[in-house]
């Protein structure tokens, strides 16, 4: 694969993004590179599971998952969208009538003024539409680097950042994709620096899948997974699960990953 990294000259990066990114060593990179091929290979189906139709729909959307599941918001929002088919829709209404689709979702008062605001920026500001530059989007109300990196990657195929959110911040901590404590700042940083800017969107898509659906929050007996045993090294579940290996050995091995006959050596990290 070709891989397309961030600009080399701090200046550039500077320039583009408001700050530099951290320079990994060569090894850490191909270590990334050889995570997201084992993400890609392990869920093949990675995207957004939130349900829209158009950039505004998805900035929608998005602003309502904060502290909130994708699926409690897929509920809501047939209903919301239908009620408010544009932004001058919503920019017409008021934060009152927006509440009564999003009562099921947390925060849904300041979530309604939020959405009000947002859409009514679009119709005064951005002609009726959803900018495309990290600058602009942060510029309206309830939308943070998260949501707009949301918006840009999904609705218009830009990479500007990695989403954080909090799967993608456990599991960089679990696989050592960021140093011990990392913030989310720093963890988007980290990310950016590591993986090839042509795959961010779907970089942050495939561990949150693998967040969900496998190394959980609470963990479950998923030790065994190829992302695990190949690339986890901070995980306190792993090292607890030690004990039990002897009896989990003697289960079938993944048939689709040839090791040769021999043990694979762990991908360790070296920021
Ligand atoms: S043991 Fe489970 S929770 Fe821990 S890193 Fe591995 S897959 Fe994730």
């Amino acid at each position: 694969m070709t891989a397309e990294f961030t600009p080399a000259s701090s200046a550039a990066q500077k320039a583009e993004f408001g700050f530099e990114l951290p320079r990994p060593t060569a090894a850490a990179k191909a270590r990334a590179l050889a995570l997201l091929a084992e993400l890609r290979r392990n869920y093949p189906n990675a995207h957004c599971e939130l349900n829209y139709a158009s950039p505004h729909e998805l900035l929608v959307a998005t602003i309502l998952s904060a502290q909130a599941t994708d699926v409690s918001v897929n509920k809501a929002t047939p209903a919301l969208f239908r009620a408010f088919p544009s932004p001058a829709d919503y920019a017409r209404s008021s934060p009152e009538q927006i509440e009564p689709f999003i009562r099921s979702i947390g925060l849904f008062r300041s979530k309604a003024r939020s959405i009000h605001a947002a859409m009514t920026s679009l119709v005064t500001s951005f002609g009726g539409n959803v900018p495309q530059t990290m600058q602009e989007l942060l510029t309206l109300r309830g939308v943070a680097r998260k949501t707009a990196g949301v918006v840009l990657g999904n609705a218009f195929n830009i990479n500007m950042n990695v989403v954080v959110d909090t799967h993608v911040h456990r599991l960089a901590q679990r696989l050592s994709l960021a140093p011990a404590g990392a913030t989310v700042q720093q963890t988007e940083r980290w990310l950016m620096a590591l993986f090839p800017r042509d795959a961010w969107c779907e970089l942050s898509h495939l561990l949150i899948f693998h967040g969900r659906y496998t190394c959980k929050a609470r963990g479950v007996q998923c030790c065994q997974h190829p992302v695990c045993s190949d690339f986890s090294q901070r995980c306190e579940l792993r090292v607890s699960a030690k004990p039990a290996k002897s009896a989990a050995s003697k289960q079938p091995s993944k048939p689709s990953k040839p090791t040769g006959g021999k043990k694979r050596p762990r991908k360790e990290s070296n920021l």
